[in-house]
This record gives C-alpha cells, sequence and structure tokens, in this order.
C-alpha cells in the first residue's frame, strides 16, 4: 500500500519537493496550493525571482549544503533539459568595503569573498584584477553560474510532477492539520510543509522567525549577455543592484533591495529609477545605443517578499495534533540555489519516518 503524502505549496520548493517524492513508487502524492506557477502575487515569491544560483550559505551550515547539493542538479537541466528555461551564464560579482555590516553587504558577506567556499563548485571561478574593478569596489570575482527563467521553470516543475503521477489541486488552509484531508483519497498519514512567508500565520506552525525580506525588481526586454551584482549601493542600505539575463527570451532582471520587515507590495517608482539607473552604470551592455535609461525596454516593474527566517531554511520532522509534518520553508533569497538540496533533505526525512513506521508495525 502507497503511503499517502500531503505537499502545501507551489512555489520553487513545493514543487522541487515534489518532484523529488514522485521519484518513489510507495508515496502516492497530492500538491495543493493557494498560489501555481502563471500567478503573479505578493503572496507568492517565487516567480518574482532573477533567478541565479549566487551562493551565500556560511560554511558548515545546512544552507551551505543545501545550495552545494544544489548546483550539480542545476548544472545538469542546463546541460540535458533546454526546455526547463536555465541558462549559463559569465557572472561578475564586485565587492565594496563600505557595505560590511549593511544588510545588502551582510547578505552578500559569503558571495564577494574572493576564497569563496564555492570557487571549487561552479566552473571557471576566477579572482578579478584590480585593473578590472569598476570605481570604489575592493574585491571582485568571475565565474560560470546559471539563471533561471522562472516564467518557464516554475511551470516545466509542475508538469515533471504532472508527469509522475502527481495530483495537483488549489486550495487554501488555515490549520496546517487541515491538510491530510486534502489528499485525494481524502486522508494521508504525511505532511509536507512548503508554505514560504505564510508559515508565519498558518495555523498549527506561526513561525515568528519567519518574515519578509522585500525585493523590488523591474523586468525588461533589454539583453546584456552577461550577470553582474555589487554588494551594496551609496543610496541606502538595504539597496544593491544586481543584473540577471533569464534564459529563452525571458528579458532581464534588475534589482534591487532586502528591506527586511518590509510588507509592501506595490513598486516605489522613485526606488524603480534608482534601481534602472545603477543598473546601467554598472553593466553599460544593457543600453549599448544610448548609455541612457530610456533605452531601457520594460516588461514590468515587480515587487517580491522573499521568506525570510532567523536562523535559516526549516527543514525538519514535527508531530503536530497526531500527523507527522515535515517543514521546508524559510529559503529567504535562495530558494531556487538551495532547492534541490533542501528537498533531498526531505526525502531523507520522509523516508526516515516511513521506516520508524515500519518498525512500529512489525513490533505490534
Ligand atoms: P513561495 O514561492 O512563496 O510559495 C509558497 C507556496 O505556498 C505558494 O504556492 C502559496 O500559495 C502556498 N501557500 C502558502 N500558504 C498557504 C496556505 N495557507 N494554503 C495553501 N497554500 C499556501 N532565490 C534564488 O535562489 N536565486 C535568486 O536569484 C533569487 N532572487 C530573488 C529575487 C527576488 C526579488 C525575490 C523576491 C526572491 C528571490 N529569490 C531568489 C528567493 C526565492 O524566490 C524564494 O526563496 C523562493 O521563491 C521561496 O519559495 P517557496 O516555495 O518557499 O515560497
Amino acid at each position: 500500500m502507497p503511503t499517502n503524502v500531503v505537499i502545501v505549496g507551489a512555489g520553487v520548493v513545493g514543487l522541487t519537493t515534489a518532484l523529488i517524492l514522485s521519484n518513489h513508487d510507495n508515496l502516492d502524492i497530492t500538491l495543493v496550493a493557494k498560489h501555481m506557477p502563471g500567478d503573479y502575487d505578493v503572496e507568492y515569491a517565487s516567480p518574482w525571482a532573477g533567478a541565479n544560483f549566487f551562493p551565500v550559505g556560511t560554511p558548515g551550515s545546512s544552507l551551505q549544503k543545501f545550495e552545494k547539493a544544489t548546483w550539480g542538479e542545476l548544472d545538469r537541466i542546463c546541460r540535458e533539459v533546454p526546455e526547463a528555461g536555465i541558462h549559463y551564464q559569465d557572472t561578475f560579482i564586485y565587492g565594496r568595503k563600505k557595505d560590511v555590516g549593511t544588510a545588502t553587504g551582510e547578505w552578500f558577506k559569503e558571495l564577494v569573498r574572493e576564497d569563496a567556499w564555492f570557487k571549487d563548485v561552479v566552473p571557471g571561478f576566477r579572482v578579478l584584477e584590480k585593473s578590472e574593478l569598476p570605481e570604489g569596489c575592493s574585491t571582485g570575482t568571475t565565474f560560470t553560474s546559471v539563471c533561471i527563467n522562472t516564467a518557464i521553470y516554475l511551470p516545466y516543475l509542475l508538469g515533471q510532477c504532472v508527469k509522475n503521477g502527481v495530483t495537483v489541486k488549489r486550495g487554501i488552509l488555515s490549520h496546517i492539520s487541515d491538510a491530510p484531508s486534502q489528499h485525494s483519497s481524502g486522508n494521508a498519514s504525511i505532511t509536507i510543509n512548503c508554505t514560504g512567508l505564510q508559515a508565519s500565520t498558518l495555523g498549527g506552525v506561526e513561525d515568528q522567525n519567519v518574515y519578509p525580506g522585500r525585493g523590488q525588481i523591474v523586468l525588461v526586454r533589454n539583453e546584456p549577455d552577461v550577470m553582474v551584482t555589487v554588494s551594496g549601493t551609496d543610496d541606502s542600505g538595504d539597496e544593491t543592484t544586481y543584473v540577471m539575463q533569464r534564459a529563452v527570451g525571458g528579458g532581464t532582471i534588475l534589482g534591487g533591495c532586502l528591506q527586511h520587515g518590509n510588507w509592501e507590495s506595490q513598486p516605489d517608482p522613485n526606488l524603480a529609477q534608482r534601481i534602472m539607473q545603477r543598473s546601467i552604470d554598472l553593466c553599460p551592455s544593457l543600453v549599448p545605443r544610448t548609455g541612457k535609461v530610456t533605452e531601457l525596454s520594460v516588461v514590468r516593474h515587480g515587487v517580491g517578499l522573499r521568506p525570510m527566517r532567523k536562523g535559516g531554511p526549516r527543514v525538519e520532522t514535527e508531530r503536530i495534533g497526531g500527523n507527522t509534518v515535515v517543514h521546508n520553508y524559510g529559503h529567504a533569497g535562495y530558494g531556487y540555489q538551495s532547492s534541490f538540496g533542501s528537498a533531498w533533505e526531505v526525502e531523507r526525512l520522509v523516508l526516515e519516518s516511513l521506516k520508524e513506521g515500519e518498525e512500529v508495525r512489525s513490533k505490534l
């Protein structure tokens, strides 16, 4: 008899977890979510992401392990599955001394290191010569990373889940204990909680360590053929600049900011102007004809709320009201780059829980 599993959440974390678990024939999976690929909503972080692989986990942390493990799979998809909407990008990372201790400086602390832990993980890692650095920057590295077109990749993940037999439906849960009854059979013994920022309000979870990290972006049609970022700006300690060209005609994401605790869903037009100006200053190949912001062709302005969590992502098992719940939420600004690593950890926890179940049954 298969074990019934309900996964709550259809962001990159829920979909990747469903995909990994769907490889097990002994699991019958239903995925339920309020938001699905194709939706754009401030409560749904995944479509707004760049999204790229810019590792930020501290060596030894579970986040770092998840990021390291995820690179291999993103690399494989990039090479073998062009329809998934991921491509390689030459990447330049710049660090400024004055950003140490700011919101964005803390976020990029590991990313800007010239002896970064991922130097032997990503291909082509090289420390830039001082003469190659933009004015005001004291460190710089280049390597090959990937950029994900979220508008293609999220539906791709969903399609793979459906192909593997996952039942997918819309639903809004007010309490995590309502999840088992959402299974196509009417009951489930394992719930996987991939609710992102909503883990802060979902009944039975209400994680007070979870809060929003507001990110504002501009999606443009211009294609610079490169990914660039810098650790901060002179405009504000919570603003930064990044340019990420998405795969297969997805345009380029210009960012951004990391505004801790800010729930504002509407784009700030002044910030948008600053983002566009800083992006063309850092990456002139965005506007080769005129060098001016007016050459940017805007697809949309947007705001996403990163599911921040004090202490890092929560990937662990908890018994709630007699049900087994495996949590997988709180991936802040790194949900894509840690997606497979954390999904494999959920897989391990689910298999562990099944084994315990068997031992209990065999003792009876
Ligand atoms: P979400 O995508 O928010 O999905 C949550 C899911 O849970 C949704 O389907 C929702 O409907 C469902 N849900 C929640 N509560 C309930 C409920 N009560 N009932 C039913 N369903 C519920 N990450 C990277 O790795 N690289 C990047 O370059 C990158 N860039 C980013 C740029 C920006 C501007 C932003 C905002 C984020 C960026 N991120 C990036 C971070 C990444 O987007 C997030 O970490 C990731 O999307 C989180 O995914 P998630 O599945 O946990 O949450």
